[in-house]
């Protein structure tokens, strides 16, 4: 019968990881999961070793044998030189979406929010965690954020097509396209592009800041958001404590190939051995797992039991309210407790049906590639000039026109300083200088132009070409 099952990595991590991920595989396996389990190691203990990934070259061997990884959390050793393993997993197996349902459970748990129902899809391979950094001058530091085309159709896609296995009624966008008009600007554009595509849906899209509000405010106005990768970062955190407690969340990081299902809590390391945590979290990441591997008949029964059980009022210590639960139980008691209500739904709160979910469709048709016609028509110079007197660093950036190259405008920290800047503006020892060609430029001209520029003894940092995109500008205009 071992065919049936299907092949799962483990790692039971650290902390009140072994056993919180033990109560999880206990009811899943009590609910019937066909599933076989390969055991790694990582971790405090592999991080010790020296490994400073946290994870040892043959467990990746397991997990792009399964594809499926079920991870309890672990601790990140205090003190510097060691690697994020969430961060290296998921960009190893390419796990582009993150998924958090945060959901209350009112009146069984306590919450501000009893309506709330909200799922945050993160994008989670780019944005300003492609870890693109630099120190460029004494005084400033920088952080690329990069958002593609590619990666924001994957989850977008993902976004909506998620809402619809799910039966969920809206996707909303976060984004902050009103300052940064190309990146953000992108993902809003594409959000509208892709939700086009999926009429049954109504959509909308929110500027971050106050969307975050209106979320933190009134969490019944959402259903599904999809956001970029910071952003979901900061704002699935919040909703999940909103939501009565981050000890309750699991969530999905779902990749082409891969996918990875955790808690979304730590490892809470003064709580271990002491059959005390909440599997709950570790326990809904398996739900979400069970529905990914084909088993959704069994995620419904795990997760009917467990809502069950939180309305029986048998509730770990962190849960735990006098009034209105009934029963304070350890990890294991909860764990029994579940298992023995398999098969039971709740009567209060919503039960919960994977089992008719339509299958997703191909998550990853992309649009891009059209080929537009790419003309340079200029560079932006990026300089480190100590004194702060823009009149005097724009005069002598005018000695290096020439070539077909002009000195268009300097700015600092975006701010534009000369010709005809405000003596008011602060600067700092990072200056741009555009120069601009008269049509179409060449490499050639650049090179020439940082020449002269080293010539003079002006300290260039990096360049950004200028183009133009099908003669639509590939950069924000000065002044916009
Ligand atoms: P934490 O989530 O481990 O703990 C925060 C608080 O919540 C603590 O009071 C803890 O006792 C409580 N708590 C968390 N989970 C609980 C549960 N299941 N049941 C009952 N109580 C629970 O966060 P932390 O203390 O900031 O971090 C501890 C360690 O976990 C650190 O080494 C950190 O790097 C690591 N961490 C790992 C992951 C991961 O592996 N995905 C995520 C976050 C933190």
């Amino acid at each position: 019968m071992a065919s049936n099952l299907v092949p799962i990595t483990v790692a039971h991590g650290d902390g009140i990881g072994p056993e919180i991920m033990a109560a999880s595989l206990h009811i899943m396996k009590a609910a019937g999961a066909r599933i076989q389990e390969e055991t790694i190691e990582i971790g405090e203990k592999v991080y010790l070793r020296g490994v400073n990934s946290g994870i040892e070259p043959s467990a990746w061997e397991s997990l792009r044998r399964t594809q499926v990884f079920f991870k309890a959390p672990i601790t990140t050793p205090q003190g510097g030189g060691f690697k994020s393993l969430n961060v290296t997993t998921r960009k190893t197996l390419g796990l582009y979406a993150n998924v958090r349902p945060c959901v209350s459970y009112h009146p069984y748990i306590q919450t501000k929010h009893p309506g709330m129902d909200v799922v945050i899809v993160r994008e989670n391979e780019e944005d300003l965690y492609a870890g693109i950094e630099h120190r460029q001058t004494e005084e400033v530091y920088q952080c690329l954020k990069l958002i593609s085309r590619p990666g924001s159709e994957k989850i977008i896609r993902y976004a909506f097509e998620y809402a619809r296995r799910n039966n969920r009624k809206k996707v909303t966008c976060f984004s902050k396209d009103n300052i940064m008009k190309f990146t953000d600007g992108l993902f809003h554009k594409v959000f509208d592009e892709i939700g086009a595509e999926y009429p049954e849906f109504e959509k909308e899209h929110w500027i971050v800041d106050i969307g975050a509000a209106k979320m933190a405010d009134t969490p019944e106005a959402f259903d599904v958001i999809v956001m970029e990768n910071l952003y979901g970062d900061i704002l699935s955190d919040v909703a999940a404590q909103i939501a009565g407690s981050v000890g309750l969340a699991g969530s999905a990081n779902i990749g082409e190939h891969c996918a990875m299902f955790e808690a979304i809590h730590g490892s809470a390391p003064r709580r271990a051995g002491q059959n005390m945590a909440n599997p709950s979290g570790l326990l809904l990441g398996g739900v979400l797992m069970l529905v990914h591997i084909g088993q959704p008949d069994v995620a419904e029964l795990v997760h009917n039991a467990w809502l069950r059980t939180i309305e029986d009022g048998v509730h770990t210590y962190d849960i735990f309210k006098e009034g209105t639960s009934k029963q304070k139980v350890g990890t294991k008691e909860f764990a029994e407790a579940v298992a023995a209500r398999i098969g039971q739904k709740p009567q209060n709160l919503k039960a919960v049906s994977y089992s008719k979910a339509p299958k997703q469709n191909a998550a990853h048709t992309m649009k891009t590639g059209a080929g537009a016609k790419k003309v340079l028509v200029g560079v932006d110079a990026f300089f480190d000039w100590k004194q702060r007197n823009p009149e005097e660093f724009g005069k002598k950036l005018e000695q290096l026109n020439g070539d077909g190259l002009k000195l268009f405008a300097v700015s600092n920290r975006g701010t534009k300083v000369y010709p005809e800047g405000f003596t008011e503006t602060f600067c700092t020892d990072h200056w741009r200088a555009r120069f601009m060609g008269n049509g179409a430029v060449s490499h050639a001209q650049i090179v020439a132009l940082l020449d002269r520029a080293g010539k003079a003894n002006l300290d260039f940092i990096k360049i950004e070409n200028l183009y133009t995109f099908d003669g639509q500008k590939g950069f924000v205009a000065e002044g916009e």
